[in-house]
């Protein structure tokens, strides 16, 4: 028989420094299915944060490469992988597939059609982000808060240090994407952690929990009791 974690279906779109451990993470919790999402080859600085790949994978589809180290690892998992990047044209489409979903991007327009399309699909989305020294997620269920609660809108792309820009400590990146996965699995368990940014210094160790309030104008606001699904419920047999 199968168990509940087993008719999972996870969304990790990015396969980078967050994406890896959090679908190690998803993997290692027992769930049964994952799709992964990314368009770009791994290149030689991709090699020390994100632990699926090794010299010989590089130019090779990274989610072929962390398909084939996952299914060796983790025999029971059922993989797919979708090498395109996530834009208003598909991402509402997947969503709906699938029960939870991992936001492993590192580009501020993915991360906010990501927040979007998990207001309206009522689908919860573990958001993360590592910049310099700090690692940083959050639970996005359908009743809010957003991404754009917290930021308010994309800002300009030159005010947005990437991690490939500003230096990264991959074991941040690992620990921060693991807590993704846990916040994701919250959310289909009836554990939800909704409104509160986890916030960790890896320099100085410190951990803060933030809470975040909806914006009453946020689309999110607007949308909350308007969507098409129950709030509870998203396992799909
Ligand atoms: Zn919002």
């Amino acid at each position: 028989m199968m168990g509940r974690r087993e008719r999972v279906r996870a969304l990790i779109v990015g396969l980078g420094g967050l994406g890896c451990p959090a679908s190690l993470a998803l993997a290692k919790a027992g769930v049964g299915h994952l799709t992964l999402v990314d368009p770009d080859r791994v290149e030689p600085t991709n090699l020390h944060r994100q632990p699926w790949f090794q010299n010989s994978d590089v130019g090779a589809l990274k989610v072929e490469a962390a398909a084939a180290r996952l299914q060796r690892s983790f025999p029971r998992v059922r993989l797919e992988i979708v090498a395109r990047s996530v834009g208003p044209e598909n991402v509402d489409a997947l969503l709906r597939e699938h029960s939870v979903a991992i936001d492993g991007t590192d580009g501020i327009e993915a991360k906010f059609a990501l927040s979007d399309a998990a207001i309206r699909t009522a689908i919860p989305l573990a958001y993360g982000g590592v910049v310099q020294m700090v690692g940083q997620a959050m639970l996005i269920s359908r009743e809010g808060p957003c991404l754009r609660c917290l930021f308010e809108g994309p800002p300009p792309a030159e005010a947005v240090p990437s991690c490939a820009g500003a230096g990264v400590l991959g074991s941040l990146a690992g620990v921060t994407g693991a807590l993704q996965a846990l916040l994701g699995l919250s959310a289909i368990e009836g554990r939800a952690l909704p409104g509160r940014l986890f916030v960790l210094n890896g320099m100085t160790m410190n951990q803060r929990v933030v809470a975040i309030h909806k914006r009453a104008d946020c689309e999110c606001a607007q949308l909350a009791g308007k969507t098409d699904r129950p709030m509870e419920a998203r396992w799909i047999a």
